[in-house]
């Protein structure tokens, strides 16, 4: 019996585990107490690795299809056919007839975040798209605009605050997000232990709310209303405490001119919480000496998530706790990618889209648009696909609508280890190691994390033979394509030596104490902890003129046409029923419910609501409600709970898996219906693009038993 450590890659909370291997088989996985981050913290979807390393439905090789029929073949001949249809595509119609969806699993493997662009740049399309426009690109955006570089994305400091307003999160159910937060119930518990606070403003009662100091009901995006007006009351009451950064920073004035109007009374009509509570929230927040507001998923997509997220760093930075210790800093990583010699900082409106002209932001397009791109004929029209990891008929706006446009395309290739809801269209798909079977070193989440620290993972299982780690496939295929367009392919070199060049001229290399490498951190596979979060202000900013650019000028049009809706009474009239989305401790991606173990129980694919509602409109727990919205309709049992606001309509994501040709079998026997039937590709944030998956209008029909 073998026992190996590693990082989880699952989540963003990356927590250590250690995993009991006999024979090569997994006996057990639970968390490591060495860990120096997670401390032993695990949750129940770090078991169903082993259910995803003995999945049958996992794909070892790559499989084709062959009239209408997977059959397995060999890497050469899937390589040589995923590149030709590719390339005799990109000739037929241009570069840009070929489009790129890369899913959130990205992030969470190194060999695609170390390899991918080396193929995918290869094919020289805009027709790029991503999770990111479905989650958390506001946030990226604004680290560009107002930090200089789309990962300069600040972190709130919960191991030293005093006073933590949190909107549209819920890390006791989802670890953490853009905040690393291994074991975060043992943090907040620290956190009022040592008489602090958390405050979460959300639609619903969630399982944070539920540990929370105090919880207020939000009407669905109407965040930005409650952060202006928090920002207003602190203004008028004098409350400010502009520190060293006021020296370095832009538009201040420019910002609070232009949400000025916004009153705790205005914000009342739009967001529901009253404004005596608005202005004792503000005070409270200005007075607690380390304060720090922070928004997740539900402050990022929705109508208003860039101004809801641009008001939170606004908040924390008239209270000067923007680059403070227990406010809002960003963290110093081993692997510094921010300071990498080919680091893309950002980009916005370089180019749009050809049918509904969406300005291009951070070199993508907004994945709520690519069925348009697809199905809209023309010069330019996307008449093939690469999906790498990811599923957007199940997890991007009205998933029906990409499900057929899929159907129409010429050609897909897909990179993924199932055969889901998305690339069942696919001509060929292209599996690569399980997650236990390569290493692991995290480059992005350890740029969230809430203390600095650095963990390389061994591979905890052999290779098998003749597979393919992701960065080898995604070299094999830049090989094959290069040679067909007839250029050379770009050299490159595998992620452990990127990674170890990448420490040793790290903050914590060389040149430090530390003296970290890769060979220093395989000698310590529980982890090397590296500090708690220092103030790194202006030196790390990224901007030309190195100071915090407080008023974007795309953030301020926003924020004005915004300020005029909310002034205007007709404009405000809120839908009858608002969709929000809901989270759960056993779920994550779509194939998560391939695991037995993760979607047991109780069926989790229901549509609470309020008790008031449920009168008014006659439904009645546990039977069914059709719900429906512009685009689609989805019938699923109701769920009455005072946890959920009145007028809001909670349902989970990732359901749906009752779609021919797809190859999750457990999944299938718990399919659920999918969301993003109801969410509406036109309902968008502005100026991102991102995704505004809550608050969507519905109506809800009670289905007659
Ligand atoms: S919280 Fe996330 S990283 Fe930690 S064990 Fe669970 S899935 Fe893995």
């Amino acid at each position: 019996m073998q026992t190996h450590r590693r990082a989880c890659h699952l989540c963003e909370a990356i927590c250590g585990l250690k995993i009991e291997v006999d024979n090569n088989q997994i006996v057990s996985i639970k968390g490591d107490e060495q860990d120096p981050f997670s401390r032993g913290h695990i949750c129940p979807k770090a078991v169903a690795l082993k259910d995803i390393q003995e999945d049958p439905d996992r794909l070892k090789q790559p499989v084709k299809k062959v009239n209408g029929q997977w059959v397995e073949t060999t890497w050469e001949d899937a390589i040589e056919l995923a590149c030709e249809g590719l390339f005799q595509v990109q000739q037929k119609y241009g570069a840009n007839a070929v489009g790129v969806y890369q899913g959130n699993p990205n992030v969470h493997n190194w060999g695609l975040m170390t390899h991918s662009a080396n193929f995918l740049g290869l094919l020289k399309t805009r027709n790029r798209f991503s999770a990111t426009s479905v989650d958390q690109l506001p946030m990226q955006l604004l680290g560009y605009w107002m930090f200089g570089h789309q990962l300069l994305i600040t972190i709130p400091d919960i191991d030293h605050t005093q006073y933590f307003l949190m909107l549209g999160a819920n890390p006791i159910a989802s670890n953490g997000s853009l905040m690393t937060v291994p074991d975060v119930a043992k943090r907040i518990k620290a956190l009022q232990a040592r008489g602090g606070k958390l405050i979460v403003i959300d639609p619903r009662k969630t399982e944070t709310a539920e540990v929370a100091d105090a919880h207020h009901f939000i009407r669905p995006a109407s965040d930005a209303a409650f952060v202006f007006a928090l920002i207003n009351t602190i203004v008028e009451e004098g409350l400010t405490r502009m520190d060293r950064l006021a020296h370095h920073s832009e538009g201040l004035y420019a910002a609070l001119g232009a949400i000025s109007k916004v009153t705790p009374e205005v914000a009342q009509a739009e967001c529901g919480i009253d404004a005596d509570t608005i202005r004792q929230i503000a005070r409270d927040f200005a007075n607690a000496g380390k304060a720090v507001a922070y928004g997740r998923m539900g402050a990022c997509t929705q109508r208003h998530g860039t101004l809801a997220q641009w008001g939170i760093q606004l908040l924390n930075f008239v209270t000067g706790n923007t680059d403070r210790v227990g406010g809002s800093l960003v963290a110093n990583p081993a692997l510094d990618l921010i300071a990498a010699p080919n680091s893309k900082p950002g980009s916005y409106g370089r180019w749009h889209s050809r049918v509904s002209q969406k300005p291009e932001a951070l070199g993508e397009f907004p994945s709520a648009i690519m069925a348009e791109e697809i199905q809209t004929g023309g010069e330019g029209q996307i008449k093939a696909m690469v999906t790498v990891a990811g599923n957007p008929v199940l997890s991007t706006p009205n998933g029906q609508q990409l499900d057929k446009a899929l159907a129409g395309l010429e050609f897909m290739v897909s990179v993924d280890l199932y055969i889901n809801e998305t690339n069942r269209h696919a001509d060929v798909i292209l599996p690569t190691t399980s997650p236990l079977e390569h290493d692991h070193y995290d480059l992005i989440f350890n740029i969230f994390g809430v203390r600095n620290q650095a963990k390389y993972s061994a591979a905890t299982l052999p290779k098998p033979q003749g597979s393919l780690d992701d960065w080898e496939l995604m070299d094999k295929l830049a090989a094959c394509y290069s040679e067909k367009i007839g250029k050379p392919a770009r050299p490159s070199m595998p992620p452990q030596m990127i990674l170890d060049m990448g420490l040793q001229l790290g903050p914590y290399g060389m040149a430090s104490e530390q003296k970290l490498s890769l060979d220093k951190l395989k000698q310590h596979p529980e982890g090397v902890d590296l500090g708690p979060l220092r103030p790194s202000f202006p030196d790390r900013l990224q901007t030309a003129d190195k100071k915090i650019q407080l008023a974007p000028a795309e953030v301020l049009q926003a924020a004005s046409n915004y300020v005029v809706d909310l002034l205007n009474d007709d404009k405000r009239a809120g839908a009858e029923m608002m969709l929000i989305g809901r989270r759960h401790i056993r779920s994550n991606n779509s194939w998560m419910h391939n695991s037995e173990r993760l979607v047991k129980g109780k069926n989790r694919c229901t549509a609470m609501v309020n008790p008031a509602d449920a009168a008014r409109l006659n439904l009645q727990d546990g039977y069914n409600v059709r719900v429906r919205s512009r685009v689609g309709e989805i019938t699923l049992p109701v769920e009455i709970s005072n946890d959920v606001m009145p007028s809001v309509v909670s349902i989970p994501h990732g359901w749906g898996h009752d779609k021919s040709g797809v190859r999750l079998q457990v999944a299938a026997a718990h399919a659920g219906v999918s969301c993003n039937d109801l969410t509406d590709e036109q309902w968008l944030d502005e100026p991102s693009g991102n995704a505004a998956v809550n608050g969507v209008p519905v109506t809800l029909i009670p289905v007659a038993q």
